[in-house]
């Protein structure tokens, strides 16, 4: 018989639609010679509905149906352009009761509860396969404050920054008001669990830490304060596991921000009128392309990655590089920078999508 895939999209954190639009091109590109799939909402509440295997709820197909955004809202609203539907698991009448046989789950979820190892953990427990980085390696992934410990314990460069909790907050924001003067402006304020820049600013001066803080302590009670890389180039790389327990790295890309966007935000992120530029790959001598492959590689092993991970970078002013942070499932469209990087070095779409399908199912359940 096909092996049969359940594809898990929605969940319940602030990147939902952004997983939905995911899901679309993931349910598109999969074999169905090879795969019955099975699709898996979860909707913004939790709860779980079996949606249908139809690509077109959610696949976005041109430039005209690039989602329009309320990113004031929990989780952030997309809506395609032209059809008006909203890009949203929607809530069951009851929920799924028989799946059938799932011999593999693609956990196509970004943000907590899902890309953080609750679903992993879960998954584990019901000792059933599945895409990507386990329990450890995705809850290090998604908490920027131990990422840092991790990367930083592997001799890989990062920023300097300090967390911020909620209970710090309230209890003594003079003294957190300090810590950062002593770190430095301007800072980057980050909720420490978070994705696609949501809950993200940049704190110029003493004058704007506190509307960041409290900014970014709506979306996560623990934050991290970091200092900004100022001149500093962005660029990304992608990380695979081979079939034979390799690890191989795409050509980087570089974001360009050529808008009004300080930073690489949500809206410069999504969309379509913003004038962010792509380079893939990025414009970069040989040395430094090479020496970010490397790094990246060692990323995706410090943090103990499994089949995917896209590593971010600064190339600073002084030609240094630094790991910004890595996303044990990062975003997935065709338009997204992961496998694009993929398609410049030489790995399609659907080979792509093959490829962690395969690398799930060959690595088993149990530890490893
Ligand atoms: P992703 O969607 O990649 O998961 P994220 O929400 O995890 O994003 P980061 O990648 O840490 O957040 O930051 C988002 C963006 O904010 C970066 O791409 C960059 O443009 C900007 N940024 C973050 N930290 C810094 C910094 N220390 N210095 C300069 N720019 C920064
Ligand atoms: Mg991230
Ligand atoms: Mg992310
Ligand atoms: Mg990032």
């Amino acid at each position: 018989r096909r092996t049969r895939v359940a594809v898990v999209f929605g969940g319940r954190s602030s990147e939902h639609a952004i997983s939905c639009v995911t899901a679309g091109s993931v349910l598109r590109a999969l074999d169905r010679e090879r795969y019955d799939v099975i699709p898996v909402g979860i909707a913004p509440d939790g709860r779980w509905v079996l949606e249908a295997d139809d690509p077109d709820r959610h696949e976005i197909k041109g430039p005209d149906q690039l989602p329009s955004v309320d990113a004031d809202r929990s989780p952030v609203t997309l809506t395609r352009t032209g059809s008006g539907a909203g890009l949203v698991v929607s809530e069951p009448a009851a929920p799924p009761r028989e799946l059938g046989e799932v011999d593999v789950v693609f956990p196509l979820l970004h943000g907590p509860w899902g890309e953080d190892g609750t679903i992993q953990g879960m998954l584990e427990m019901a000792g059933v396969r599945y895409v990507g980085a386990g329990v450890l390696a995705s809850a290090v992934g998604m908490d920027k404050a131990y990422m840092k410990v991790v990367l930083a314990a592997a001799g890989l460069p990062v920023l300097p920054s300090i967390t911020v909790t909620a209970r710090d907050w309230a209890g003594d924001p003079e003294a957190v008001r300090k810590r950062v003067a002593d770190l430095g402006y301007p800072a980057f304020v980050k909720p420490a669990r978070g994705g696609s820049s949501i809950g993200i600013a940049k704190a110029h001066t003493a004058d704007e830490l506190d509307t960041a803080i409290e900014g970014a302590l709506r979306h996560d009670p623990k934050i991290l304060v970091e200092v900004a890389a100022e001149g500093a180039r962005e660029v990304e790389c992608g990380v695979l596991e081979t079939l034979d327990g390799g690890v191989e790295t795409t050509l980087p890309a570089e974001i360009r921000i050529t808008g009004d966007h300080e930073f690489y935000d949500f809206e410069a992120k999504y969309l379509p009128e913003e004038a962010t530029e792509l380079d893939v790959p990025a414009d970069l001598p040989d040395e430094t392309a090479g020496e970010l492959r490397a790094l990246a590689a060692r990323a995706f092993l410090a943090v103990g990655c499994e089949g995917l991970a896209r590593v971010d970078f600064f190339l600073m002013p002084d030609g240094s590089l630094v790991v910004n942070e890595l996303n044990t499932m990062p975003g997935f469209t065709p338009l997204s920078m992961f496998p694009r990087m993929w398609a410049a070095t030489g790995l399609d779409y659907p080979a792509l999508v093959d490829r962690l399908v395969t690398l799930a199912l060959q690595r088993g359940t149990g530890l490893r």
